[in-house]
């Protein structure tokens, strides 16, 4: 059957001679993987379509929930072409990607997650030094994948803690955690992530924070992350499973 889908490129892993293998994030299912025949061909009628960070409308082109759809037809709605001229922007891009899909199951609808996303591109492509974007991206990506650390208090007892710890997710006061191996937090950047967890993405741009508590709650939500991705919940490598 055939399927249209809104969806942004995340990557491409060459396949064969000329073949890729996408990774595309779709509006409608979420990480979806697809085959396109001869993308790396000059003649190409997919042209750029594929490059990362394409927002596209496409047509794939399987059985209903197919591991592997084609690719058959893709048009460009925005390039985001901007993204990919520099090698700092295009970092961060990449990893917010890579976050994203390591956290978020393949086929798992995420709609509203798919607007902040591309919402967030845009802030991007408009300045990529934009600490405050890519920081609001993450802490709403956490919440859609289930995985929002806890810091308004202790994740044991509920009492006030500023104690950071990555094993627990959650902040510990001073008498359940063994002080070990924590990320201590200023009452500033908690209060600026409880803001931009309980706050709607559309009044996001009201909260202005300083240089200073972007940067430290930046920190540990990259380390927290970072650490639930090292404890295993990258998806298997489906290239390859399916590589002869
Ligand atoms: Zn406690």
């Amino acid at each position: 059957m055939r399927f249209r889908a809104e969806g942004i490129v995340f990557k491409g892993l060459p396949f064969g001679e000329a073949d890729m293998i996408m990774t595309i994030f779709t509006r409608q299912k979420g990480f979806v993987r697809a085959f396109a025949k001869s993308p790396r061909k000059t003649k190409s009628r997919f042209g750029s379509a594929l490059e990362p960070f394409t927002y596209l409308r496409i047509t794939l082109w399987g059985k209903e929930n197919a591991e592997l759809p084609k690719l058959i037809q893709a048009d460009i709605v925005h390039p985001f072409q901007k993204l990919r001229e520099g090698l700092e922007c295009f970092l961060r891009v990449s990893e917010i990607f890579e976050m994203t899909s390591m956290l978020i199951p393949e086929h798992d609808q995420q709609e509203r997650l798919f607007d902040i996303l591309l919402n967030t591109l845009k802030m991007l492509e408009a300045d990529c030094i934009n600490s405050k974007a890519a920081l609001c991206y993450k802490v709403k990506m956490l919440e859609a994948a289930g995985f929002t650390p806890r810091l308004g208090s202790c994740g044991r007892c509920g009492a006030m803690g500023r104690k950071f710890y990555f094993r627990e997710g959650s902040v510990l006061c001073d008498d359940c955690g063994d002080q070990n191996n924590y990320f201590d937090l200023s009452l500033g950047a908690i209060r600026l992530f409880e803001t931009l967890r309980l706050w709607d993405w559309n009044k996001l741009n009201r909260v202005v924070p300083t240089h200073s508590l972007t940067e430290e709650l930046g920190r540990l939500i990259d380390l927290h992350i970072k650490y639930r991705i090292e404890k295993g919940l990258k998806t298997r490598d489906f290239i390859e499973k399916i590589r002869p």
